[in-house]
């Protein structure tokens, strides 16, 4: 039997980050096993014909110093600094993102329903319990009209959870809340002020987001690809490994979705199990098309909150970087939600998307597409019921006790993103190692953007 200190199952941005970290801070032995034959999990880029295409956008946001300083050393000038344009198709209008801040250019009426939602909450403010449901807390932060234009009906269709069962744990970081004044002028003034955690963003000028986890896993030798994890027994430290056989580790770093290591993992105690049975998620259906005219948009990407469009956002691959799509083409990414287990056609699907980007006005009648790729992310968005919160809790304090840290993005079941998954690896390695990698901010501090 193979034996190793530190076990690391999956091979995207937290496990090659752990290990990566765990090389540069001592001796232990590692072994990271990922069943796909390359790096990157979600981070990766798919080849089709003469496209790529990532899983849906991924752009790179850099808060921390640390994080953005490895960032930059792993790739080394393969990324160029971009501003966003993101923007939000609404009652056949598209207003600037955040919708909250940029009604400008919406039908008068609408306009005026906003701003007077924000008005009233000055004068007569709503009050809030100690943990609100997202559907009040928008409601006290942005007013009726905002609300039911935007928030309501994007977040409906997005987490296609009921908003009165949403926590707000998610939205902290993530939603920008401007200023009442800053609510009027943006209704009278087509502002260019730029709101949130993501007004900038960089993106590999060559290869796709895979050149980030290629050049993380370029510094793990231990890195087993085409290396599924089938079974882990919880009590013998033991793992099975197809191609490898069974592994004895010391410690487990779990990246897999925290149920799917569940549902391999065992022994586990009913409070455990019961606790699994309550996490929730939508899987993200994720269509990427090529199509045969070049520049369509000089947009990145785009919101649509209304329910006559069946995606609720479409971005611009090749607005990223020109070597995501052939001279004389462009690129798009559509994304979809849809609770699991859900029956989807994607070839209805498809004609749907394509017929509601021609309604958008994103594609014209004449605009062929000349290559596609459905990318299914399972568990894309964790739902942050109020069931998340103490059934993560409850888990996370069984693994521990069995030496497992599951971590990253869906093995910490949170919303998070690149930068903040690599820091996971870190403090994760840093943890397990007992010493000190590099300073950088707590990951989930409030998000100051970094240019
Ligand atoms: C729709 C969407 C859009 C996003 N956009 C952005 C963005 O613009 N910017 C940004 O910074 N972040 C974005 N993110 C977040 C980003 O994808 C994550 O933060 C990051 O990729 C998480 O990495 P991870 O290592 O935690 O998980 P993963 O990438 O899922 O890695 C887990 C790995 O485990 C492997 N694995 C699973 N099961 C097994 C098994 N049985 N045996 C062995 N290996 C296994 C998988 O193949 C995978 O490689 C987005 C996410 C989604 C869903």
């Amino acid at each position: 039997m193979i034996k190793t200190d530190v076990l690391v199952l999956g091979g995207g941005l937290a496990g090659l980050s752990t290990a990566y970290h765990l090389g540069r801070l001592g001796s232990l032995g590692v072994i990271v096993a990922e069943k796909e034959n390359k790096p990157g999990g979600r981070a990766a880029t798919e080849r089709k014909g003469r496209f790529l295409f990532d899983h849906t956008g991924h752009l790179l946001h850099l808060h921390d110093p640390y994080g953005k300083g490895l960032i930059l050393d792993l790739l080394k000038g393969n990324l160029a600094l971009h501003e966003r344009s993101s923007w939000i198709h609404s009652q056949g209008a598209d207003t600037r993102y955040p919708f909250q801040a940029n009604t400008f250019g919406l039908p008068r009426e609408a306009v005026a329903d906003c701003v007077a939602g924000a008005a009233r909450n000055l004068y007569r403010p709503r009050t809030l319990g100690a943990s609100p449901s997202f559907k009040d807390w928008s409601l006290a932060a942005f007013g009726e009209g905002i609300s039911r234009r935007f928030m309501f009906p994007y977040n409906e269709k997005l987490w296609r959870t009921p908003l009165d069962r949403l926590t707000t744990e998610w939205q902290g970081r993530f939603l920008p809340r401007p200023k009442p004044e800053e609510v009027l002028y943006g209704a009278l003034v087509d502002q260019k002020r730029f709101f949130g955690y993501n007004a900038h963003f960089r993106y590999p000028v060559r290869g796709g987001c895979q050149a980030l986890p290629d050049a993380l896993a370029a510094r793990v030798p231990a890195l087993r690809l085409g290396c599924k994890v089938v079974a882990v027994d919880l009590a013998e430290k033991t793992a099975v490994l197809e191609g490898l056989g069974e592994v004895r580790y010391e410690r487990l770093v779990n990246t897999m979705p925290l149920p799917d290591f569940l549902d391999l993992a065992g022994p586990l105690p009913p409070a455990v199990r019961a606790a699994r049975a309550r996490l929730r998620w939508v899987d993200v259906h994720n269509l990427n098309i090529g199509v045969g005219r070049a520049n369509i948009s000089e947009r990145h990407w785009i919101y649509f909150p209304e329910d006559r469009f069946p995606f609720y956002r479409a971005g611009f691959v090749s607005n990223f970087a020109a070597d995501m799509a052939p001279k004389g083409t462009s690129s798009l990414y559509i994304e979809v939600s849809r609770r699991p287990g859900e029956a989807v056609d994607h070839a209805v699907l498809e004609r749907q998307c394509v017929s509601g980007l021609r309604r958008a006005g994103v594609l014209k009648a004449s605009d062929r597409v000349v290559e596609k790729l459905w990318i299914v992310i399972k568990k894309g968005y964790v739902v942050y019921d109020r069931a998340r919160t103490p059934a993560v809790n409850a888990v996370m304090a069984h693994l521990r006790s069995r030496g497992v840290w599951s971590i990253g993005r869906w093995g910490g079941w949170k919303y998070s993103f690149m930068e903040e998954t690599i820091l996971d690896g870190k403090r994760c390695a840093e943890e397990i190692s007992g010493r000190k990698a590099g300073r950088s901010r707590r990951s989930e501090a409030p998000l100051v953007a970094l240019k």
